[in-house]
């Protein structure tokens, strides 16, 4: 992409309405532009990382069994009638009402629609397990959005809804789900510990909430240091088989948030120099609860002796959209954001020094088409903006590795390339430049 072609509006002063570090970013950086309170456009640099952690999420939702379909953003209320959460849910609900006077619901979540789905289609046992999701806007009127997209009223959140024969079955599920949760967020970048939770409006008897540390996290979170250095699943675990180690040994240990932290336990279960106190981020929340809607809903299937019987069901939910701020709060310096490489909106930034002189041009379109074929996404800057001003909006937005093109170089046959996160730079020859640049990102786009 060429930059002269591109929509970048990066805005060089903080904005006063950002608190935090994430939103104060994201807004400088042109990723998103607020619309209303808490609801925001996405603009071309936001939409290309919110593209890439959706797409993340995707690929280890489905080798962990999942099957993707896309639910409705409005919902009709009859549906949560029947469950009774209709009346249960408060505020945080968007109601409306269509002109043949029906209610209806911007969706905040959907578990009565996907059983709606699931009980109008599954009969028999034999079709069981499913899990279903969906990646979709969602709507909760927040009481006080704020951070921007980290607690927005319109969000973007992956949500599956599990259907399982027996209750060891829906455990596995939950085992597979949670495996599946420390893969994802580790692909993005972030560290991510699973913490006991309440179970909330959602109800059941078993929740994990998936937690990124970060100073300006809402919660604080009380942890075993040891949980930190836990192995997260390779892409070579067999995902239907038993997954309950990997269980145990990532919840043995103490780790929770203050909405159930035990001091008197905490301080009996970790000892004093492996206690870690520090602020967390919910990024994702996982939940067991049985037949909390099935039953209600009537979704029933033909078991193996006849009988029907009720499917027991989990939801999985990932913040999607606030994991683009999450991963700001985690990744960033004085100078702007600092991007992993799996979801850097670019993943190189080549600058022309000198645009509109031909050598300097010849050599940077030369780079980035070889850039471009060698599969690697590079956003040019070719405008005539003075270097100073080149330099600072590639730190502000981010990009992982960048490749400096001056005409002193290019007489000489040089580049030079600077790494984002450690700030180093290097001249090299433009051929090693360009090789160093290709191995650079490749070696660090997935995780194993
Ligand atoms: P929170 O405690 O942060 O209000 P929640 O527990 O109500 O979240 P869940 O119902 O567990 O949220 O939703 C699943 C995931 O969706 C959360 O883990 C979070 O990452 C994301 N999420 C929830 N509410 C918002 C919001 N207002 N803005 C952005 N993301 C959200
Ligand atoms: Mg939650």
């Amino acid at each position: 992409m060429l930059l002269s072609r591109y929509f970048l509006p990066v805005l060089r002063d903080t904005p006063k309405e950002a608190e935090i570090v994430s939103h104060q970013l994201m807004l400088r950086s042109g990723m998103i532009k607020q619309s209303a309170a808490g609801i925001y456009s996405w603009l071309p640099l936001g939409l290309r990382v919110l593209k890439k952690i959706e797409q993340i999420v995707r690929e280890e939702q489905n080798r962990a069994g999942a099957v993707e379909i896309l639910m409705p953003t409005i919902q009709s209320a009859d549906l949560w009638r029947e469950s009774g959460r209709y009346e249960a849910y408060g505020k945080e609900m968007l109601r409306i009402v269509d002109r043949h006077e029906r209610d209806m619901l911007f969706g905040p979540t959907a578990e009565e629609v996907v059983t709606a789905i699931f009980r109008d289609s599954v009969r028999s046992y034999k079709d069981l397990p499913k899990n279903l999701y969906n990646i979709q806007w969602k709507f909760r009127d927040e009481i006080r959005p704020r951070f921007g997209v980290m607690r927005g009223r319109e969000f973007l959140m992956k949500d599956a809804y599990s259907f399982d024969l027996t209750k060891e079955d829906s455990r596995a599920t939950y085992y597979r789900m949670f495996a599946a949760y420390l893969r994802t967020f580790a692909r993005i970048g972030l560290q991510s510990v699973p913490m006991k939770a309440d179970t909330g409006p959602i109800g059941g008897d078993l929740s994990h909430e998936f937690i990124i540390l970060a100073e300006t996290g809402e919660s604080q979170v009380f942890l075993h240091e040891d949980v930190l250095k836990e192995k997260v699943p390779s892409a070579d675990t067999n995902f239907f088989g038993d997954l309950s180690g990997i269980f145990e040994a990532w919840t043995s240990r103490y780790a929770a948030t203050d909405e159930i932290h035990d001091n008197e336990r905490f301080e009996k279960e970790v000892p004093e120099d492996k206690r870690v106190t520090a602020r967390g981020i919910e990024v994702g929340h996982i939940f067991h609860f049985g037949t909390k809607y099935s039953e209600p809903m009537g979704a029933k299937v033909q078991g193996p002796d006849g009988q029907l019987v009720v499917p027991e069901m989990g939801s999985y939910g990932v913040g999607v959209s606030r994991l683009a701020g999450a991963i700001i709060e985690a990744s960033h310096d004085d100078a702007g954001i600092v991007w992993p490489v799996p979801v850097a909106p670019f993943e190189v930034g080549l600058i022309n020094l000198r645009a509109g002189d031909a050598a300097t041009d010849a050599a940077c379109q030369d780079l980035y088409s070889k850039l471009s074929s060698a599969g690697i996404e590079v956003l040019y800057d070719d405008t005539d903006e003075r270097a100073g001003g080149k330099f600072s909006t590639m730190d502000l937005i981010g990009l992982p590795v960048q490749l400096i093109v001056g005409p002193k170089g290019v007489k000489n046959g040089e580049v030079e390339v600077k790494y984002r996160a450690n700030g180093e730079r290097e001249t090299l020859s433009t051929e090693a430049g360009l090789n160093k640049v290709i191995e650079t990102i490749n070696s660090q786009r997935v995780l194993a």
